[in-house]
């Protein structure tokens, strides 16, 4: 058998992303002996390729502008259906991350008298972004490293070795948590460079794997986001919340064929880009839905005329929340008004000077120079929805980031955990989203660790069996290769699973999925266990396939249309649904979904809408009982 490394801390956080590394940070800072182990490089995290910014109701923009607001906002934006402590949380606290990052050394832009400065992002009231042009995600990340080597340089200090109590493990991927009873007792993983593998012995262990996108054809998501940590906490036995909210982000690069679905920043819209049909229409006017009537603007000149006096003129339809702008641009397409190559034109250049685009966007310029040879000072973009980002996830506890069901002991953060964004998530909002429970989460499995009178031990036989199952694809002489399965999996979630789901559909994307179980569970890799990918991603395969499934399953489930959820078969919210949270568990191998409540809205927060808003949303009993009455 081969040999396992064995390595023992208080808290193991699997992902170095934004949530990963705050987490990490903060048990660390709580005197815990913390590994983070990241699938990926140091450093390459999706969150290093945000680009827009991380919202906070700093108020430098707007002095209106109060974590009330921006609470608003994002329970508008999820359609109702949030966490809504853990969006309370989010807003109160954002500001509070910010300005810590910027104490450890982060460099926002600034306002001319000094202050960070803010931008524009659809569903945002105020212009709420701090930023760092459009490259925010890397300072955020290179920040966050920058304090996890100041405070391994401490231990280098104190305790003459950088790594005593905070240790990176990169390029080191989960396939496994170990548990004893109904206690998380470690992790176990390979080093994808060597493919040696290692056990984690912990008490605490911290998901920050963030999303899911690589399950479907076109999406913005690199090769990591394989849905890991979502596929490990079902089978450590937790649950996932509301599966069927999967964010297609309306602007992806639709030309070249090679690039097709990486991220065109919202900030293009944020700083005055418009979208516009073939015959060169803006065509965004006609899709603004009743509920959002109000609030944006009729004419084009009443849009353009908010960019520089917001106080006096509605926000442009091209700024309405991802799932309203990716749909209008999907019936654009289908109704024959698009762009050459199957998207639509994402004009900036006849909006502002070339100059003020290369400040503002330098990495846009960039990308498209690079791989579609579009200059966009000069001419429009080709854009197109493309799967971002999976609003469902681990249902956690708000306030401390413990997961649900029947396990102690794991955690989960960012991306990952579910809840915070409702249906649908506002752009910006992740970022903060990282920062807030990361932090909570890493002081989360602190106490938990603390709490305990014995840590609980990994059963003897089940580091073997991990490596066993880990090594199975190698061992094999025949099966599919996981290159094919990989396609048959991202090909059925985007065209039967997509950004327009019909009943039909998705009972065929079941039975595909369904089928494709047994030819996983046997896939073939060729080669050996030092650096090879077609083993890596024969592992990712079951993750990809368990969690495609809760997609699926959910998204079957739930009859209505709400956020990044739409039924073609079922166009409207329903009252039905309104306060329904999908809950997905594993029993018996198979993934189960039950119904639960979503919490209340207290009377204080429910009094922040109007009640002509929240009868838009609310069942007449609800508003009977609970919401305020009209003055
Ligand atoms: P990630 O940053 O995704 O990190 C996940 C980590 O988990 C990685 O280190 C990975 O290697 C590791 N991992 C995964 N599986 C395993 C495993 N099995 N074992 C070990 N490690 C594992 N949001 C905003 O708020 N503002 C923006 O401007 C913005 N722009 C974006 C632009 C792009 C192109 C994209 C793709 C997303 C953008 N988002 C933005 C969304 C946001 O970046 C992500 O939601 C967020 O970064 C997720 O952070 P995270 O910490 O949860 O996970």
């Amino acid at each position: 058998m081969s040999e396992i490394t064995p390595q023992r801390y208080d808290v193991v956080v699997i992902g170095a992303g934004g949530a990963g590394l705050r987490a990490a940070i903060e048990a660390r800072l709580r005197g815990k002996r913390t590994a983070i182990v990241s699938k990926s490089l140091f450093g390459k995290a999706h969150t290093v390729m945000a680009e827009g910014g991380a919202a906070a109701a700093l108020r430098n923009a707007n002095p209106d502008d109060s974590w009330q607001v921006h609470f608003r906002d994002t329970i508008r934006g999820g359609k109702f259906l949030n966490n809504p402590r853990m969006a309370e949380l989010h807003a109160k606290e954002a500001p509070d991350r910010i300005w810590e990052l910027e104490l450890w050394g982060a460099l926002f832009d600034r306002t001319p008298d000094g202050r960070i400065s803010q931008r524009n992002f659809g569903g945002h009231e105020y212009a709420r972004l701090a930023h760092v042009g459009d490259r925010t995600g890397l300072e955020l990340i290179r920040t966050l490293q920058q304090r996890v080597v100041q405070l391994q340089q401490d231990d280098a200090a104190a305790l003459g070795d950088p790594e005593a109590m905070l240790k990176v493990y990169a390029e080191t991927a989960v396939t496994e948590l170990l548990k004893d009873g109904d206690r998380v007792a470690g992790a176990f993983g390979y080093d994808r460079a060597t493919g040696g593998f290692l056990l984690f012995e912990a008490p605490a262990v911290v998901l920050a794997t963030g999303g899911i996108g690589k399950s479907f054809k076109v999406t913005s998501n690199s090769w990591e986001y394989t849905g890991d940590g979502h596929a490990l906490a079902l089978r450590a036995g937790a649950n996932l919340l509301n599966m069927e909210f999967v964010q297609f982000h309306p602007t992806g690069m639709v030309w070249p064929p090679s690039v097709k679905g990486i991220l065109v920043t919202e900030s293009v819209r944020g700083d005055g880009g418009v979208l516009r049909d073939s015959e060169g229409r803006r065509f965004m006017f006609r899709y603004v839905p009743d509920v959002f009537r109000s609030q944006y603007a009729e004419t084009e000149e009443e849009a353009d005329g908010w960019y520089t006096d917001p106080a006096n003129h509605r926000r442009p339809p091209e700024l309405l929340p991802r799932d309203e702008v990716a749909r209008a641009i999907n019936t654009e397409v289908k109704e024959g008004r698009g762009s050459p190559h199957g998207g639509v034109f994402l004009d900036v250049s006849s909006r502002m000077p070339a100059e003020e685009i290369m400040r503002r966007l330098p990495s846009m310029h960039h990308q498209f120079k690079e791989l579609a040879d579009v200059d966009i000072t000069a001419e429009p973009m080709e854009v197109g929805p493309t799967c971002h980002y999976v609003m469902g996830g681990v249902e956690v506890d708000p306030d401390t980031g413990a997961a649900a069901g029947g396990v102690r002991g794991l955690f989960a953060a960012g991306e990952v955990s579910g809840g915070m964004h409702g249906s649908n998530r506002l752009g910006g909002n992740s970022l903060s989203d990282l920062l807030v429970f990361g932090r909570r989460c890493g002081l989360g499995a602190a106490e938990y660790v603390d709490s305990l009178s014995e840590r609980p031990t990994v059963p003897a036989g089940a580091p073997a069996e991990a490596a066993e199952a880990a090594g199975a694809p190698l061992a094999r002489e025949a099966g599919d290769d996981p290159y094919t399965l990989h396609r048959e999996i991202q090909q059925t979630m985007n065209d039967l699973v997509g950004i327009i789901r019909r009943g039909p559909e998705i009972e065929r994307a079941i039975e595909v999925l369904d089928a494709l179980e047994a030819r996983v569970a046997g896939v073939r890799a060729e080669g050996a266990r030092a650096y090879n990918p077609g083993w890596h991603l024969a592992l990712d395969l079951r993750s990809m396939l368990l969690v495609s499934q809760a997609v699926a399953r959910s998204a079957l489930e739930r009859e209505e249309s709400r956020g990044g959820h739409t039924r073609d078969d079922f166009p409207r919210m329903s009252a039905r649904w309104r306060r329904v949270n999908l809950v997905a568990a594993l029993e018996g191998g198979r993934v189960r979904l039950r119904r639960q409540d979503l919490p209340d809205l207290r009377p204080d927060l429910l009094a922040l809408f109007d009640r002509a808003e929240l009868a838009k949303y609310l069942t007449e009993e609800e508003l009977a009982t609970t919401a305020p009455a009209e003055e």
